[in-house]
């Protein structure tokens, strides 16, 4: 039920860790607004699947209604496996572990971000630039001269914050302790084909999940198989090198068909010049070029060492999610990361006496989740170093 006088929260991103807030809140009853740079929904592909573990899954638990957790397994991908296969490049395999670890299960993401969009009113083509802290309110400023009016601002916007940005010059001197989110060397390229009964023959390791096939030169090659988002079967596969030149024509992504092109013959020329499995090869020889997907750039975080929290002195600007705390995809730790944050900040903004005491509110969830988060980045770049020995060594 609506309580009176509800703080109004500003959410600004709908992606996971913005979503999933939303809903945590408005299970509770606030006001709740979320703006979004997307003009639409279907602006950007949501990519293919992510891994949910038993955080994830405990804080969807906390942050959906009842009758929302019970289509929660709607959106997960059929027939995938939930195990998880290392190998090298000839694909023969170095261990293989049967069950996800801590109980994963595979989620598509367009499925997961519909169901998380459901009674939230977003407002799309909302880009925030600006915002300012002051009288014990907070204003964003949008691209298209618009602005908005809350009590707390929250910045789940993604590895590249603009709301982390700003804060330097927003607050100067009187700034706690901010995470830097900086560019790792590496870049993955993804491309996905149809899914048929001769894949499921080419590629066994798959059968019980996600393999990762470690080449030479710090090559890998991630490979599962999935489904986009009308539910039609993909195999999908995710290149990883590490950056020489960030100004290479592969790494410049404009949507169009001849900039995927460029990626898909980057990736065949790597490929081509190693002794990749031939089943491997033909994955990505057979995908057509419009199934390619814009390169990531993998993001990690350092922590500075003091803990001046809340990060701001009115406790009404924090953040959230892959703004906090970007981390390698290794162990899939990122997304679950972002659940529990929404599912903390939710929990502790539920149960704090009237009025609000901001500072000590929001102190309490960035010490919380920072110290979770640094765990998490580090065990992200530990698996990182992990594998790459692993290939180096064998
Ligand atoms: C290849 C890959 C595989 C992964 N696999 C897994 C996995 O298996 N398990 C797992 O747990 N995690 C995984 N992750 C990590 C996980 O996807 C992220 O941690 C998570 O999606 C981050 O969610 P977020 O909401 O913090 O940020 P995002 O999903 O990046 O959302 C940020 C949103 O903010 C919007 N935005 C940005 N700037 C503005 C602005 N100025 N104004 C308004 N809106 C703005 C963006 O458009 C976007 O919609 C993977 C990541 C990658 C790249």
């Amino acid at each position: 039920m609506k309580k009176t006088n509800e703080p109004k929260v500003l959410i600004i991103g709908a992606g996971l860790g913005g979503l999933a807030l939303a809903q945590g809140l408005i299970k509770s009853g606030f006001d709740v607004a979320v703006f979004e740079r997307d003009e639409s929904p279907t602006s950007r592909p949501q990519g293919y699947r992510i891994s949910i573990r038993a955080l994830g899954i405990n804080a969807f638990s906390a942050l959906l209604t009842p009758e929302k957790l019970s289509r929660l397994s709607i959106a997960k991908v059929k027939d995938v496996g939930d195990g998880f296969t290392c190998a090298n490049e000839k694909m023969e395999p170095f261990f293989s572990v049967s069950q996800g670890q801590d109980a994963a299960v595979q989620f598509l993401r367009s499925e997961l971000r519909n169901l998380l969009q459901e009674g939230v009113t977003i407002e799309w083509n909302k880009r925030l630039v600006m915002f300012e802290d002051k009288d014990n309110q907070v204003t964003a400023y949008f691209e298209d001269g618009s602005c908005v009016i809350g009590d707390l601002l929250v910045g789940c916007d993604g590895g590249g914050s603009i709301i982390r940005e700003l804060l330097p010059s927003v607050y100067g001197n009187s700034l706690g302790s901010i995470p830097k989110v900086i560019d790792s060397n590496r870049a993955i390229f993804g491309g996905q084909i149809d899914r048929t009964s001769q894949w499921d023959m080419l590629l066994p390791l798959n059968k019980t999940g996600l393999v990762r096939f470690l080449g030479l030169h710090a090559h890998y090659m991630g490979v599962c198989f999935s489904e986009r988002a009308d539910r039609s079967p993909t195999v999908f596969w995710a290149f990883s090198e590490e950056i020489q030149d960030r100004n290479a024509p592969w790494y410049q992504f404009d949507r169009g068909l001849e900039c995927r092109r460029r990626i898909l013959d980057h990736c065949k020329q790597l490929l081509a010049h190693e002794c990749w499995h031939e089943n491997l090869k033909k994955l990505v020889f057979d995908t057509p070029a419009e199934a390619i997907m814009a390169p990531w750039l993998v993001r990690t975080t350092q922590f500075p060492d003091s803990n001046r929290f809340p990060m701001v002195p009115s406790g009404r600007v924090t953040l959230l999610g892959d703004a906090a705390h970007a981390m390698p995809t290794e162990k899939g730790l990122g997304g679950n990361n972002v659940l529990e944050d929404a599912r903390l900040l939710s929990a502790l903004l539920a149960n704090s006496p009237e009025p609000i005491d901001w500072h000590g509110f929001i102190e309490r969830y960035e010490r919380e989740m920072f110290a979770r988060a640094k765990i998490a980045v580090r065990e992200s770049e530990g698996a990182a170093e992990y594998f790459l020995s692993l290939r180096t060594r064998s």
